[in-house]
């Protein structure tokens, strides 16, 4: 199998004849072998029975239907564990992912041995201020953070070859950011191209203006578990010990300026008279908090399953 194209839809009933219609049309000038994956992230509307009318016409179609709605991420999870293809696209469902794209990116991936192309909508077609510019923000944001040159993180339409995808683990809502995943399971060539974006035509916009702040949690999350989530005391133990010491040496000080004024009988103020002795207080016991929360990490990380499961690559 060369593709498969792996689409996570949540009630778009109106738009996936014309969808399934619209890939067909534009990969049957195309010699690929290649399947297409519905996940019906748990429809509430009459999405599942347009699938199983619309997919009797097409022999490459096959879905699957979640019990409830978990999530986009969690609907290309499973896709991505059913996908066969050597190159696995992914797109939305609302027709607002052109799939002319489609053999463009699988060359990228089969030609230029990219690993992953993520798309870029450079003409967005969504309704201006509310997405366009904190999308600009957040982008420049996470290209910050991740290190990776993109301009559309969030891009719907994606390629990947087949490994990334069985690679990566995409939960919660992390699909925003595959190309971060990718590029910490070890697939660092991420590639860009410009593609083509439509209006939505059918239905509504599934995410709101909370996409921004959940998307900019969970970029400090991945940063936090890529860089300390093996090793959590490297980073609360750093910062707990500092501040303790800063607390510490703090107090000390306060305590022997007090004795030695007191002992030459000079004049001198009790220590607990002192606004920095309390701040020192704090210092202590934040340091001790963070000092905890590193050996409570450091547990945590020993009894986790995936402690010693490293992916290889190739062996000889
Ligand atoms: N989607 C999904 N589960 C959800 C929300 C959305 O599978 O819980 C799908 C949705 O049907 C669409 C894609 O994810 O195919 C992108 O959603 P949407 O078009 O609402 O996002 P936007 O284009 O506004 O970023
Ligand atoms: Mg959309």
């Amino acid at each position: 199998m060369d593709l498969s194209i792996v689409i996570a839809l949540y009630n778009e009933e109106e738009s996936i004849p014309e969808l399934l219609a619209w890939i067909e049309r534009a990969l049957s000038s195309q010699k690929l072998h290649y399947e297409v994956i519905l996940v019906d992230d748990g429809s509430t509307d009459t999405s599942w029975d347009v699938i199983k009318r619309e997919s009797k016409l097409y022999n490459t179609v096959t879905a699957v239907r979640f019990s409830r709605n978990y999530g986009k991420s969690a609907a290309l999870f499973t896709g991505f564990e059913a996908a066969k293809g050597s190159v696995v696209i992914t797109m939305d469902a609302d027709l607002q992912d052109n799939p002319e794209e489609i053999p463009e990116l699988y060359e990228m991936i089969v030609a230029k041995g990219y690993d992953l192309v993520s798309g870029w909508k450079r003409k967005r077609k969504d309704s201006k201020l509310t997405k366009n510019l904190p999308s600009k923000l957040y982008n420049r944001v996470a290209r910050g953070v991740t290190g990776i040159k993109l301009h559309d993180m969030n891009c719907g339409l994606k390629a990947y070859k087949n490994e990334v995808v069985k690679n990566i683990e995409v939960y919660g809502e992390m699909h925003r950011y595959t190309p971060y995943l990718a590029k910490i399971a070890g697939y660092r060539n991420i590639g860009e191209k410009v593609v083509k974006h439509q209006a939505r035509k059918f239905g509504k916009s599934k995410f709101g203006m909370d996409r921004f702040v959940n998307g900019f949690l969970d970029l400090i999350t991945l940063w936090f578990l890529a860089r300390f989530g093996k090793r959590p005391m490297h980073f609360f133990g750093t910062f707990g010990t500092l501040t303790f010491f800063v607390g510490f040496a703090t107090a000390a000080y306060l305590v022997a300026d007090k004795l030695i004024s007191q002992a030459n009988g000079l004049k001198f103020r009790q220590v607990t008279d002192q606004p920095l002795f309390y701040i020192s207080l704090v210092a202590l016991i934040i340091g001790m908090q963070l000092f905890l929360a590193g050996f409570v990490g450091e547990l945590v990380s020993r009894n986790s399953s995936e402690r010693n499961i490293y992916k290889i690559k190739e062996r000889l």
